[in-house]
């Protein structure tokens, strides 16, 4: 078994997209998973459609709301391994009230953000990723609003694992989302993915030339939060690889009660009368 189907992808030619696509395929494959050990849940834009070309269950949700599906489905069978996908409009403008209080509830989940600073399903206009003065459709002008600094906002909100990476380097990108997948709760993973139709500035020739691996910098330690942050906001966020994790955080299952023992969709939920007396007795 593996994670392909015959679907074949409508994205554009070039898009980057089709790199995450495979870089999934690939560390799912890498650290064990059959394709029922996983779930892909997905919300709108071409981003979305990743959820359907993929060998596994797969979700294609609501604009925005791809986070509290994947949530959902995590707690109701913690044995899968659930994967969240989106791109930049959909997760960081109407989705960004989801992204914070998952990132900060710390669900074993993983969020894969295919971020190519537009709106590309809607034929390009200013996304919040979109730098202060980019021309689109919607901004003839140039934008008049700054870019979020999204790895910045993601670890001040009390993210456990926070990792960057590109498109063009298929070998990096799979294992950080590897690394994602094993790491014990939220991972939250954005992926520079060129809009090859829509976006004529930030391109992969333009990522090649700005970007900085975190592992040609010496010293750099992804356990330091502060060293994290401090290398961001150096490189305007243009960083790859590991930027920051902590492995003692614990995960958001281990604190639920009931939870902990294992997935609720196996447990059995038929309410016996001396529980209900019980209850009863407790709360009347
Ligand atoms: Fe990819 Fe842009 Fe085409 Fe959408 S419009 S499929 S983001 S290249």
């Amino acid at each position: 078994k593996d994670f392909r189907n015959n679907i074949k992808p409508n994205w554009c030619p070039g898009c980057g997209d089709f790199s995450v696509q495979a870089s999934i395929q690939r560390a799912a494959a890498n650290v064990g998973l059959q394709p029922e050990d996983l779930a892909i849940v997905s919300g709108i834009g071409c981003s979305g459609r990743i959820s359907g070309y993929i060998n596994s269950y797969g979700f294609h949700g609501i604009h925005g709301r791809s986070l509290p599906i994947a949530q959902g489905v995590k707690m109701a069978n913690r044995e899968l391994t659930v994967i969240a996908s989106g791109g930049d409009g959909d997760g960081f403008a109407i989705g960004m009230g989801h992204t914070v209080h998952a990132i900060r509830r710390n669900i074993d989940i993983t969020y894969i953000v295919m971020d190519n600073q537009i709106y590309g399903l809607t034929k390009g206009q200013t996304s919040p990723r979109s730098e202060m003065g980019f021309k689109t459709k919607s901004t003839p002008e140039g934008s008049i609003e700054s870019a979020i600094g999204i790895m910045e906002l993601a670890i001040s909100a009390g993210a456990s694992f926070v990792a960057q990476s590109f498109s063009s380097d298929l070998k990096e990108l799979t294992s950080i989302i590897e690394q994602g997948i094993k790491h014990k709760g939220f991972s939250f993973i954005n992926v520079f993915s060129p809009c090859v139709t829509f976006n004529k500035i930030n391109t992969y020739e333009w990522f090649k030339q700005n970007i900085k691996k975190l592992d040609t910098i010496e010293g750099y330690d992804p356990t330091n939060r502060v060293q994290a942050v401090n290398t961001l906001m150096e490189y305007n966020g243009l960083v790859t690889g590991l930027i920051y994790q902590n492995k003692q955080k614990p995960s958001y299952e281990e604190l639920v009660p009931g939870f902990r023992e294992g997935a609720l969709a196996k447990q059995d939920i038929s309410l016996k009368k001396e529980t209900f007396d019980h209850l009863l007795t407790e709360f009347m």
